[in-house]
């Protein structure tokens, strides 16, 4: 048998939930999904970061308050690794907008709205091994 082909994406913890309290609420839900932390660490994004994360809104309405938002208090910013772990990833968090993310989902427990929806996770494998780059060196990632 091939052994399973390991994926690694990123996710963020996004201020509002920094805020409330409920990095670990967060995290059991990931790490009950199957999917592993290899590395993890808390920062305060600075507007040219957020800016630049998120330069694919550059153009929408909503990216001058996204970076607003995202610079508004620290997040967490992690690596999970796991067999389908970007798509799994998606699966866990729920929609975008939390009033329409399914029962157990991530947002659905946790989002507040539309922009202050607690977590972010990376949608395809280019982007994910894109995104991890923008916050890690190889020499920080320790998978078990
Ligand atoms: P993320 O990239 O944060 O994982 P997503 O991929 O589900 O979220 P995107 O379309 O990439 O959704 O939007 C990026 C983020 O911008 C959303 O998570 C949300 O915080 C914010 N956002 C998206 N659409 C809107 C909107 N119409 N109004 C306000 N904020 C929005
Ligand atoms: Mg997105």
């Amino acid at each position: 048998m091939t052994p399973p082909k390991l994926e690694r994406t990123l996710s963020i913890i996004k201020p509002d939930a920094t805020r409330r309290n409920i990095i670990g609420a967060i995290i059991k839900q990931l790490e009950s999904s199957g999917l592993r932390l290899v590395a993890q660490k808390r920062l305060r994004l600075s507007t040219e970061q957020a800016r630049s994360f998120y330069a694919v809104h550059a153009e929408r309405p909503f990216y001058d308050n996204l970076v607003s938002f995202m610079t508004s208090a620290p997040v967490v910013v992690q690596i999970l690794e796991g067999e389908d772990a970007v798509a799994k990833h998606r699966e866990v968090m729920g929609a975008t907008n939390p009033a329409e993310a399914k029962d157990g989902t991530i947002r659905a427990t946790h989002g507040l709205s539309l922009e202050e929806n607690s977590v972010h996770g990376s949608d395809s494998l280019t982007n994910a091994a894109t995104e991890i780059a923008f916050f890690f060196a190889a020499t920080e990632i320790f998978p078990n």
